[in-house]
């Protein structure tokens, strides 16, 4: 089977939150792919709940791209523990942790429900699994902890 650079990354080391280049991948013309690791609340520790996760996951698809350039996809890991961010071109951690941490602070301080988008039948895949106030208490928690611009030595962000 093919090697993947997360599961080659010792979770045990990580300390969260923080924000990690996975990879840059160039393409056959020099278009280049970068794949962030927006590592929220800390591996095997802790989770964040599926309706708050979702209802982050449908935020920060419109918060990043408000705050950053390039952004391509912004999805949840599996084990709901962070999310992964692709975007054109390369840029650096500390502009992807403005971006998220401004991005938290919205959701905490400033978004109500009618903000949320995609909360309909017609327009989410299990519209009833969202949670606002589950994501309002997790961005305030991750936003108390400050997120890092590197995965093992904390370096959080002003
Ligand atoms: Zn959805």
């Amino acid at each position: 089977m093919a090697k993947v650079e997360s599961f080659e990354l010792d979770h045990t080391k990580v300390l969260a939150p923080y924000v990690r280049l996975i990879t840059v991948e160039e393409g056959p013309k020099g278009d280049k792919i970068s794949n962030f690791d927006l590592r929220l609340v800390q591996p095997n520790q802790d989770a964040i709940p599926t309706g708050g996760l979702h209802t982050i996951e449908h935020l920060l698809a419109s918060l990043l791209r408000d705050r950053m350039d390039g952004v391509i996809d912004c999805s949840p890991f599996g084990c709901r523990t962070g999310f992964h961010l692709i975007t054109w071109g390369e840029h650096s951690t500390t502009e992807v942790a403005k971006a998220l941490k401004g991005s938290l602070e919205a959701i905490a301080n400033d978004i109500t429900w009618a903000d949320v988008p995609g909360t309909t039948i017609e327009s989410c895949g299990n519209y009833k699994d969202h949670s606002l106030f589950s994501a309002k208490e997790w961005s305030k928690l991750i936003l108390s902890q400050g997120i890092s611009v590197d995965p093992f030595d904390r370096s959080v962000l002003a």
